[in-house]
């Protein structure tokens, strides 16, 4: 079976076409700029990378250059447009309603849209996708792979915010947690390079990349998670605060006379190591700046890896106890000194890290020694084949 995996913004589309039985991406791209100009990049398995300007005023018009995109006579990968048997979609946000990917149907997209409030930026934009594609799509099989299904097995006492009852009963504002594809693929795929049973491991999954969240995985079930009502809870990002004191919002409205919306614009789009940094959200240019002598380039990926490695220690509390610690993501996946870092805190858990197997990036590798007491682990993610794998389970 062929699944057309999309993940949709408000102004991009990304795209893969993955073969289920082979589990090989036959073509993958993104449209960029939909509705401001457009551009297409089409990348077929075993042909050049190819990049066209073209209109792009709505997502429809980006999604039908996909598909001529992929049955193009000279670089497509597919004969015709019958050679796709499902879509999957990455939506953000499912609130409580959703613990499981679901095949989408009105109903499931006007329950998604309930739920656009707890995900104002991406629900709307995730459902723009699913609209044009059934526009296009017209009898194609579609299934939503929600990013915090994963988490719907947390605890009361994890989810529960301290705060009046009362607002989680009106209003459900909660911890929901966010990366559940990621932080579920790493888990499993841990469990499997182990060779031990899923339903039988502690894990914590550290999905290090520009939006950065931590999970707790208990005998295959989501525990804890560091994100929470919306993406912004947790560890320090890119350019994301992660926690801070709540009655911090208020004095610095009061200080620099600002509303709500710019406030929140401060705390999601210059704060974490680049707003500690003042130069980048990019772990590249921060290791650069520091190794210049740059304090404050060292001191964002300082707060960054305590930060990190204070919530695995709180997650191996909750779990009482832990059996493996994935890294994934941008960061997580190339940045072995950030790895070391954080690791360096862990020492107490009997952690034992091998200095060259972490100079290694991007591809699966154990980190720790034989003798490490908790096995460490790098474990590239790979949301799309897990949204393949979500729709062919759904689909088949
Ligand atoms: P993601 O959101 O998972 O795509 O991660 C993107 C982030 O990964 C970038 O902003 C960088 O901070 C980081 N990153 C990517 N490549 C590298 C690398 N080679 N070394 C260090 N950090 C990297």
């Amino acid at each position: 079976m062929n699944v057309l995996v999309i993940n949709c913004g408000s102004s991009s589309l990304k795209y893969q076409v993955i073969h289920s039985d082979s589990e090989e991406v036959l073509a993958k791209g993104i449209c960029e700029r939909i509705g401001i100009d457009g551009r297409l990049v089409y990348q077929p398995k075993d042909g050049e990378k190819e990049v066209t300007e073209a209109a792009m005023p709505t997502h429809t018009e980006a999604v039908r250059m996909v598909l001529e995109a992929l049955v193009n006579p000279r670089t497509g990968v597919l004969k015709s447009l019958d050679e796709i048997n499902a879509v999957g979609h990455r939506l953000v946000h499912g609130g409580e309603k959703f613990a499981a990917s679901t095949l989408l149907t009105e109903e499931v997209i006007q329950a998604v849209e309930e739920c656009s409030d707890l995900a104002p930026l991406h629900n709307p934009a995730n459902l723009i996708g699913v609209r044009a594609c059934q526009e296009v799509l017209k009898d194609v099989p579609m299934v939503a792979v929600f990013d915090t299904a994963f988490h719907q097995t947390m605890p009361k006492e994890a989810y529960l915010y301290g705060i009046p009852y009362e607002y989680y009963e009106k209003y459900k504002v909660r911890k929901y947690g966010f990366h559940g594809t990621s932080h579920s693929y790493v888990s499993k795929r841990a469990a499997e390079l182990l060779n031990k049973p899923y339903d039988d491991l502690k894990t914590i999954v550290c999905h290090l990349g520009n939006g950065a969240s931590i999970c707790a995985v208990k005998n295959g079930k989501s525990v804890d998670t560091s994100m929470g009502l919306t993406p912004l809870e947790g560890l320090v990002m890119g350019t994301r605060s992660g926690d801070i004191d709540p009655s911090a919002i208020e004095f610095l409205a009061k200080k620099e006379n600002l509303d709500m919306a710019g406030i929140m614009n401060i705390l999601n789009k210059e704060s974490g190591v680049y707003g500690l940094s003042g130069i980048s959200s990019d772990f590249r240019d921060l290791e650069a700046a520091s190794n210049e002598g740059n304090e404050r380039a060292a001191a964002a990926r300082e707060v960054f890896c305590y930060r990190t490695a204070k919530y695995v220690g709180s997650y191996a509390a909750a779990m009482n106890g832990v059996d493996a610690i994935c890294f994934t993501a941008g960061v997580g996946e190339n940045d072995g000194k950030v790895r070391e870092m954080i690791c360096s805190y862990l020492g107490y858990l009997g952690i034992r890290l091998d200095s060259e197997a972490n100079q290694k990036r991007g591809e699966e590798v154990m980190l720790s020694t034989p003798d490490s007491k908790v096995a460490v682990m790098l474990i590239p993610t790979n949301e799309e084949l897990a949204i393949c794998r979500e729709t062919v389970a759904i689909v088949g």
